[in-house]
């Protein structure tokens, strides 16, 4: 029998205007959109809806989130599985995890399928085999291009995958058909972090005195994932404080704090 693969709920609240910041990556991933809400307007036309798209950029910059907002601005379903999960988790059975996935996305159809982490799965061949056995990989990463090859473009679902290590990937994956398409995610700017903080910001009980363009300014080469960060960390320590709004000493001694985790993240990496 075959394992269930999609068992959580699948349905997403996420929007666009969930995700701040990323105006080009957004344009392209609202033709997708577009795709799913009305397929017969593209493929009457003997056009070919694309079968996936790969976004690319470093951690925490809203990948997941952008791939989610899709499904939810399409009101579609969306499944997700890592990468490393096919590698680490199903040792022995990767192949057939691959074989399952896109049988059971087919039957959810119309629906998104993201695969963050693909690089897991998707690293060269004949390289650098750390990550369970290299046979294994290689054959779970087969059956990925097999299946992509193999699933009808316009059978309505679509495919998005996500990975910080593009250079890494097997090219195989990029050709025509499979992930030819590649969006690009990058850490924000300072307009874009403004974006991002008036998102995160919502939920917050902001002191009078606290300024957006003073936070973005605060906060470079922080990515999305960091500035959600603060802004709870922040909250967190105002409550601490015992105070009834989040001051903008709360928010410096979050950004520390945060900057702190970074230095010591990147100590370990270096
Ligand atoms: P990873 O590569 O580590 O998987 P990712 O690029 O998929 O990261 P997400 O998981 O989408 O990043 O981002 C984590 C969280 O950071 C989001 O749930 C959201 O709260 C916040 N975030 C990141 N980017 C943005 C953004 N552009 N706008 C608003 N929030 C963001």
């Amino acid at each position: 029998s075959q394992a269930k693969i999609f068992d959580k709920d699948s349905r997403v609240n996420t929007t666009f205007k969930d995700v701040a910041g990323l105006a080009e990556a957004k344009q392209e991933v609202e033709e997708i959109v577009e795709f799913l809400k009305n397929p017969a307007k593209y493929t009457k036309l003997g056009g070919k809806i694309p079968k996936g798209a790969l976004l690319v950029g470093p951690p925490g910059t809203g990948k997941t989130l952008l791939a989610k907002a899709v499904a939810g601005e399409a009101n579609v379903p969306f499944f997700s599985m890592s990468g490393s999960d096919f590698v680490e988790m199903f040792v022995g059975v990767g192949a057939s995890r691959v074989r399952d996935l896109f049988k059971q996305a087919k039957e959810k159809a119309p629906c998104i399928v993201f695969i963050d982490e693909i690089d897991a799965i998707g690293r060269a061949r004949g390289k650098n085999p750390n990550m369970g056995s290299n046979d294994e990989r290689e054959n779970t990463l087969n059956q990925l291009l097999t299946e992509m090859d193999g699933f009808d473009t316009n059978s309505g679902v679509i495919i998005l995958a996500a990975t910080n290590r593009a250079d890494i990937l097997d090219r195989a994956l990029m050709r025509a058909g499979r992930f030819d398409r590649q969006i690009h995610v990058e850490l924000p700017d300072l307009n874009e972090r403004r974006e991002i903080f008036q998102v995160h910001l919502r939920p917050i009980k902001l002191a009078d005195e606290v300024e957006v363009n003073f936070l973005s300014k605060q906060t470079p080469g922080f990515s999305g994932a960091d500035i959600a960060n603060v802004c709870n960390e922040a909250a967190l320590i105002a409550a601490r404080r015992n105070r009834n709004k989040v001051t903008k000493q709360d928010f410096l001694d979050a950004v520390d704090r945060i900057v702190g985790g970074l230095e010591k993240k990147n100590k370990i990496i270096s």
